[in-house]
């Protein structure tokens, strides 16, 4: 493939970006969208493998001689929000719309499969892992718990995220942790109702929640070193309706975030051990309702630097900034690197609206540099 075949492609990659753009699905229901993938990359001649997380899609390329193998990953979920960018191929699907760039993603995915399914060079096998599911549901870890890496070994995995405020295009990422685990809980509180003139009577589930609120301020502050980032945020306190009537039961939901597995298991213990404990002084009972959690997102430090010299190498000295702090935010790559070393990157998206806002949009200009960012590291990684 010479880069003008590339340039030639683009226009249809930015089509293809934009039917994707028009047809957002929300986690685990994206059947049109997989179907589109599926289709692209069967008109391309790759042999592809459907139903991993539902409707997750592996297209595997093999060549040459080599046993070694790297797999690229892009998400294609989208948010349950209403678009506001009056774009012409603004979303089609009320209540949907691709606010994270996982249309942008999934494009850059297809483009890099597309040029190196013109490339004759490679020796080894390349995966692309098409993952749905990315916000909320852990699509990555249903992949996994279907088989991923068992059917489709790999010795490293990379993945790319747009960045909005990052200059376009312009690429970034760290060793070690860049993105926190989140753990969700909603904990409820069951006391017993009564009239408020009758506090006596009762057991008020809203103070109990209340002062589980105040003694969870001190669990980060108290519990957790000061050289580890982390967070525990009351995010909705649920509870009551007059003012003279004390409720039976108040709900707290409840996110916590970390940086690291130790820290993770420690926040999750005293959370449980602070509630129940502040319940039981007052005489109410409570239960926890645990949802599904994203471990911190580790990139292993050797694929950071294959990564790193690529892009200096390919895309100039300019093309790549260190990062110099993590993202509070949770990624379900995740899961992914818990099993297989390899590196999370994010480009540039200009200085577009913010992720998971409604006028928010994926920065076409980026679609080539970042195709060519994986069929780069593939010729590196199988020359
Ligand atoms: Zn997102
Ligand atoms: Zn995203």
């Amino acid at each position: 493939m010479s880069d003008i075949n590339f340039q030639n492609f683009l226009p249809e990659l930015i089509e293809i970006r934009h039917r994707l753009h028009q047809m957002p699905e929300i986690g685990l229901s994206e059947f049109k969208t997989s179907d589109f993938i599926a289709a692209q990359l069967e008109k391309w001649g790759f042999e592809i493998t459907r139903g991993l997380g539902k409707t997750g899609i592996v297209a595997s390329l093999r060549a040459g001689n080599s046993n070694r193998a790297i797999g690229f990953r892009a998400d294609f979920d989208a948010l349950p929000m209403q678009e506001e960018t009056n774009l012409p191929y603004a979303s089609q699907h009320p209540g949907a719309m691709h606010a994270c760039g996982h249309d942008g993603h999934t494009s850059m995915l297809l483009g890099a499969a597309w040029a190196l399914s013109q490339d004759k060079s490679l020796s080894g096998t390349v995966h692309f892992i098409f993952q749905p599911a990315e916000e909320n549901f852990g699509g990555g870890k249903l992949m996994i718990e279907d088989g991923l890496f068992e059917r489709f070994p790999c010795d490293q995995v990379f993945a790319l995220h747009n960045w909005p405020g990052i200059p376009t295009g312009t690429f970034t990422t760290r060793a070690g942790p860049i993105a926190a685990s989140i753990d969700v809980v909603t904990v409820t509180v069951k006391g017993k109702g009564g009239h408020g003139a009758q506090p006596e009577l009762t057991v008020d589930p809203v103070v109990v929640g209340s002062s589980i609120v105040m003694a969870l301020q001190t669990l980060v502050s108290r519990n957790i070193s000061p050289h580890q980032p982390a967070v525990v945020t009351v995010g909705a306190f649920l509870s009551g309706s007059a003012s003279n009537i004390i409720p039976d039961t108040a709900a707290l939901e409840i996110s916590m975030r970390a940086m690291s597995p130790m820290v993770r298991e420690e926040i999750r213990e005293r959370v449980e051990q602070i509630a129940t404990f502040q319940a039981k002084s007052y005489g109410a009972d409570i239960s926890f309702d645990w949802h599904v959690g994203y471990p911190a997102t580790i990139n292993d430090r050797q694929a950071v630097e294959a990564a790193k010299s690529m892009i200096v190498q390919r895309f100039g000295e300019d093309a790549f900034v260190d990062l110099d702090l993590p993202l509070m935010g949770s990624e379900d790559f995740s899961f992914l690197l818990e099993k297989v070393p390899g590196a999370y990157v994010l480009i540039g998206n200009g200085d577009s609206a913010g992720l998971h806002t409604t006028t928010y949009d994926f920065n076409d200009e980026i679609l080539g540099r970042g195709a060519l960012y994986f069929y780069y590291l593939a010729k590196d990684r199988l020359a």
